[in-house]
């Protein structure tokens, strides 16, 4: 077993990366230096890659004067521990001195390092990971442990650094025309039933969202009992919700209606309403954008979903508010293909009518969050996947772009939570926009991922 230790000065974002490794989205992670606390160790889950991780953060909120020499013997303390490192630098803010200083220790430890320029979203991020070159570390990662970009040149990279686990095995011969063997050869998922599902209900004021909630809830109780009562913290509320026809399931709830207690004066409870839906959706696994369907998909409504989608986060609309439509077949079948139309990088996602009044539609709203909390988990085996993409090349295959021969050889999913696939190939970088689309596409339509935001990478060769 391998442990990987996380270096790097305060605020680069190792607590984010190492949550995201971990799996662990809910710690509260924010701008401020110094927010997180304890030295941290976890199971780190990196596409079929296992392996501990060890985040340095706590010194953090040590006394400033000593600060240096405290964090330094912890990291020192993680460095000899450790059989690689990630050593982490901010790519937005560039190198500092302490970057350097934290660099040169690492170097001297004389263990693989692989060096991650975080916080490389867009194109802001690029001139800074260009910088992290200058640390003499080799070449860096460009990666946003916050928006879970680059990933999968991490995932080669921890491949690289640990040849010994990485080995493949004795019958498959390494050539570059045969798919990368990520090791499943069945279609996966990283579903964990014993976790519970995280939802939240966002939407714009007075949608219905606390009646919709409090339903929920309420049909828990009856059918858990009130002894095995709902508990409330800060943010989330625990229950046991139990379809009619199929097993207990444990959820956890964004608890809008208790940040909304909180809440007192009219200007706090509208600057909150926007923090806290994002609030909601970095929270959530499966977001429900419940509507007004008397006034369905405003614009705050249109930007809720974008968001959801840009967090990756799964998607299911509720029409709340049902009991007051007149013509309901009509009305549905309207408001699905609006929804379809609206938001087409989430296409095919489930749009429930309910009335969160009359306690309508809820079964059904569940089961569809369930549906789509599963799809959002699927990992597809590297051999259908690759399958699909023959075929799918073969009908259209890509352009070439200004006499480049593009050559798409083969593709993988590394992860799940949203589905992640990684193209290899040669010239990738020359892919239009419009062929990539095609892919994603395709992979929606053939492999069911409606309401599930769905990301390619590309790895080229040259
Ligand atoms: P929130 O701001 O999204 O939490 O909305 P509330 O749950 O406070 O509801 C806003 C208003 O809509 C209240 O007057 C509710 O009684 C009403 N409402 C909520 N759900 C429904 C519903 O399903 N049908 C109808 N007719 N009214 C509803």
């Amino acid at each position: 077993h391998f442990t990987i230790a996380i270096i790097g000065r305060p605020n680069v974002g190792k607590s984010t990366l190492f949550n995201r490794l971990v799996g662990k989205k809910l710690a509260l992670v924010d701008d401020r230096p110094g927010v997180t606390r304890d030295r941290r160790e976890g199971e780190a889950q990196l596409g079929d890659l296992e392996f501990s991780i060890v985040d340095t953060a706590g010194l953090e909120q040590s006394d400033p004067d000593s600060l240096t020499g405290r964090m330094r013997a912890q990291t020192e303390a993680a460095i000899e521990g450790a059989d690689a490192i990630f050593f982490v630098i901010d790519a937005r803010t560039g190198l500092t001195p302490t970057d350097r200083h934290f660099g040169d220790l690492v170097r001297r430890s004389g263990k693989p390092i692989i060096l991650i320029a975080n916080k490389a979203e867009g194109k802001v991020g690029t001139a800074g990971a260009y910088e992290a070159f200058d640390l003499g570390l080799g070449e860096p990662i460009a990666l946003s442990a916050e928006h879970g970009d680059g990933f999968s040149e991490l995932y080669a990279a921890v491949r690289e650094a640990l040849p010994e686990q990485t080995a493949l095995p004795d019958d498959i011969e390494e050539d570059d025309t045969a798919p990368l063997v990520l090791g499943d050869e069945e279609d996966g998922s990283e579903l964990d039933p014993t976790k519970p599902l995280r939802i939240a209900v966002v939407g714009r004021p007075n949608a219905g969202k606390s009646t919709l909630i409090n339903r929920i809830l309420g049909e828990d109780r009856l059918l858990t009992g009130p002894e095995a009562g709902i508990t409330r913290d800060s943010i989330s509320v625990d229950f046991v919700w139990t379809p009619p026809r199929g097993e207990a399931r444990k959820m956890k709830l964004f608890d809008t209606a208790g940040l909304r207690r909180r809440a007192s004066i009219q200007d706090k409870l509208e600057k909150l309403a926007a923090g806290d839906a994002i609030r909601a959706v970095k929270f959530a696994e499966v977001v429900v954008l419940l509507l007004d369907a008397t006034i369905p998909f405003e614009k705050q409504d249109l930007t809720i979903a974008d968001l959801v989608e840009r967090e990756g986060r799964a998607l299911v609309i509720g029409l709340n508010k049902w009991d007051l439509v007149q013509d309901q077949q009509k009305l549905l079948k309207e408001l699905r293909e609006k929804a379809d139309h609206l938001l087409p990088q989430l296409r095919g996602m489930a749009v429930v009518p309910v009335s969160g009044l009359e306690g309508t539609g809820i079964d059904k709203l569940m089961a569809a969050i369930l549906r789509v909390h599963e799809l959002w988990n699927k990992r597809l085996s590297t051999g259908r996947l690759n399958r699909w993409l023959e075929g799918a090349i073969e009908r259209t295959p890509p352009p070439a772009v200004s006499g480049r021969r593009i050559k798409i050889r083969y593709m993988t999913q590394p992860k799940a939570r949203p589905p992640y696939f990684v193209l290899f190939g040669n010239q990738l970088d020359h892919l239009p926009t419009s062929y990539e689309r095609f892919l994603i596409n395709g992979l929606r339509e053939t492999f069911e991922f409606p309401g599930v935001p769905i990301r390619i990478s590309k790895r080229t060769s040259s």
